[in-house]
């Protein structure tokens, strides 16, 4: 499977090559086991409990180069993101300290910038350049300090802008106000938590600058903690 555009193509290993759209979040998975595949992932599920993986092609090359060379990759592709947008595909071994890159590329990370790995919607703060590429970063971003809009506790003020956004359909607005006070039962209940896909939008929308996005990973976390605790009480 590739991005681009055009018709189902065959080709001589037997795969069919389907385009998928360009924009985010068109390349999620659970959108595309929709548009190309016509299913629906059911709230909670995953793609794999519907029989469905998804592998980045340098994961395939790296499956076929072990079992051509019977050895185990040990160096990964990831693009670095800098301050100034530009990005880099750099090939570093895994274990590399994110810090050893960036001097490599000349990128000086200062005081209170942030170090993002997997992404600008997605990805996770980490709190040390000395974080090393695992097997499955893919990216590494710095966020200069100047550039951060800092989340706020300012309330929802129900513009909606989370709800036009949202490709789940989800009433966000609805959905925060619950996840924020820590009822997430009835998030999960009453304003479909477990249909969210994990986009980031809705955070990356919201007026207010509430941390929406986190929430929703916060109260999915902890839903899973209490089940744990309950079935191992069982
Ligand atoms: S992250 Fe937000 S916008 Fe994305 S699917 Fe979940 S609720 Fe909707
Ligand atoms: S975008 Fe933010 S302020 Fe607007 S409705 Fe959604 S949560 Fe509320």
């Amino acid at each position: 499977m590739v991005f681009g555009s055009g018709a189902p193509i065959s080709n001589d290993i037997g795969a069919e090559i389907r385009p998928v759209k360009a924009g985010y979040p068109a390349a999620l998975p659970q959108i595309m086991v929709r548009d190309l595949l016509g299913r629906a992932v059911p709230p909670g599920k995953t793609c794999e409990d519907l029989g469905v993986s998804f592998f980045t092609a340098e994961a395939v090359a790296s499956i076929g180069r072990a079992f051509a060379s019977n050895a185990i990759p040990v160096s990964k592709i990831i693009t670095v993101i800098g301050k100034d947008g530009k990005r880099n595909m750099v090939s570093a071994r895994i274990g590399t300290p994110v810090q050893d890159i960036f001097s490599a590329l000349g990128i000086v990370v200062q005081d209170k910038d942030r170090l993002i790995v997997g992404g600008p919607m997605t990805g996770l703060a980490v709190f040390s350049e000395s974080y090393p590429v695992l097997a499955d970063t893919d990216s590494v971003m710095v966020q200069d300090h100047a550039g951060i809009t800092p989340v706020s506790d300012y309330p929802c003020i129900n513009c909606g802008e989370c709800v036009r956004i949202c490709p789940a359909k989800i009433p966000v607005n609805m959905l925060v106000r619950y996840l924020e006070t820590g009822r997430y039962e009835e998030a999960a209940d009453l304003y479909d938590l477990y249909c969210c896909i994990e986009c980031g939008l809705c955070s990356y929308v919201c007026v207010s600058r509430m941390p929406v996005f986190q929430y929703i990973r916060l109260g999915k976390y902890e839903l899973s903690r209490r089940q744990a605790a309950e079935a191992s009480h069982d």
